[in-house]
């Protein structure tokens, strides 16, 4: 986290290059794909990382000095997505002070935001009505407590608030609160059980990650939870946090730094927890799925964190499985349009990022689209049927556990 001020030599460095607006002749050599959701909507300079560079130099030089809807529709329609800082990093010309590394820029829009709030000029109302859920309930969707361990019922998740496990499944707000994604829990569960993992959760003790209020510029909020979070955690006594949600994992990973301090915790994503579990022999699928699927990498541990080929790797244990790629995939695949308060706040963004990615995903003939992380599901589902698809879309471990 950094006062906006910082980033002054990074933004001004920039020399408008445009490698963060298009892959143009960079990837494919012959096809001119969007990389930016936004920019590829607005099509105008400041809708791109390039434009947004400008309006942040202009804001510390004070030219910019009054808030304006124009403004807030530049700033909070980023999804967060962090594919302009890979392409600036790969692309823009040698010594660019904005190559430093993959996830600048996706750290200069949380500070602008932060810097948006501190100013009084944000975030926007429907921001608001979540970061108020998280203080009045301890979640984004303003569910109810006791909520938090229904699902789990007869499932054997151990207690941690009584008793003990290696690992604690952090389900996260959205798994636990949509209930169009309760099998994200459920058959992440029955995987767990049929490998023997010793493994339980936080029931109405668990609290949101908090990555939704750092995204949307709430710093004090994102610090008391991830305080008060690292404390359960370090209680729970246990060796291994697992989640579903590619959004908690990267907040956990990326900007818990304490986790990393906390000798013997580790955070996996559950696509690394079951690739490992194949590893060691502890599961194998057995049951024939035939079924053409195409993976959705989620950002927050794609580009984020790096985690391509776990999901990959589980996808292709299942006998008959074949996966096919899509034109945008791994570090290049484009975003489901749901993050960084994009769903709640613009949803036709959001839908029209949705609805660029099914395209993508019916070219590749697959018949399933399959995806692991709650933000996507529910945008690419709500995607599906917007575009009038016949796609279907799973969670990965849907799939795995029709193999048990
Ligand atoms: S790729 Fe980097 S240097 Fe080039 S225009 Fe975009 S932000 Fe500026
Ligand atoms: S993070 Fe994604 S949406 Fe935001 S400016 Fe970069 S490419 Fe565009």
């Amino acid at each position: 986290m950094m006062e906006l001020e910082e980033w002054y030599n990074v933004v001004s460095s920039c020399v408008h290059c445009r490698a963060c607006t298009s892959s143009d002749i960079h990837m494919t050599g012959d096809e001119n794909l969007p990389i930016c959701p936004k920019g590829n909507m607005f099509k105008m300079e400041s809708f791109f990382a390039c434009g947004a560079h400008e309006i942040i130099r202009a804001m510390i030089e004070g030219e910019i000095n009054e808030n304006s809807e124009r403004l807030q529709h530049v700033i909070y329609s980023c999804t967060m997505c962090g594919y302009c800082s890979y392409h600036c990093e790969l692309y823009s010309p040698p010594g660019q002070k904005c190559k430093k590394m993959g996830k600048t820029f996706v750290d200069i829009w949380q500070d602008l935001r932060a810097d948006m709030m501190k100013r009084g000029w944000g975030p926007l109302e429907a921001h608001n009505a979540i970061l108020k859920n998280i203080a009045n309930t301890d979640n984004a969707w303003g569910g109810t407590r006791g909520d938090r361990e229904r699902w789990a019922k007869g499932l054997g998740a151990k207690d941690l608030n009584k008793e003990s496990a290696d690992v604690l499944y952090f389900a996260g707000c959205t798994t636990t609160y949509d209930p169009k994604l309760k099998a994200m829990m459920t058959t992440a569960a029955e995987v767990f059980n049929k490998a023997g993992v010793s493994w339980g959760i936080l029931g109405k003790n668990e609290k949101c990650c908090a990555g939704p209020s750092l995204r949307v510029g709430d710093r004090d909020q994102f610090k008391a939870y991830a305080g008060e979070n690292i404390e359960l955690f370090k209680k729970s006594g246990v060796k291994t946090i697992v989640t579903s949600c590619a959004g908690c994992y990267s907040t956990f990973k990326n900007e818990y730094p304490a986790i990393a301090e906390m000798d013997g915790i580790e955070v996996l994503h559950v696509t690394e927890f079951i690739a490992r579990l194949i590893k060691e022999k502890k599961i194998e699928f057995t049951k024939e799925v035939p079924m053409k699927v195409t993976y959705h990498d989620p950002c927050h541990i794609g580009r984020y964190v790096g985690v391509f080929e776990e999901p990959r790797t589980i996808l292709r244990a299942v006998p008959g499985v074949e996966v096919r790629e899509m034109i945008q995939n791994k570090r290049n695949s484009w975003c489901c349009g749901a993050g960084a308060g994009m769903r709640t706040a613009l949803p036709d963004v959001a839908s029209e990022t949705g609805q660029h990615r099914i395209k993508q995903a019916e070219d590749t003939g697959a018949e399933v689209l399959v995806s692991s992380c709650p933000f996507c599901a529910q945008n690419l589902m709500d995607a599906i049927k917007e575009s009038d698809s016949d796609l279907k879309f799973m969670d990965i471990t849907e799939i795995l556990a029709q193999a048990l």
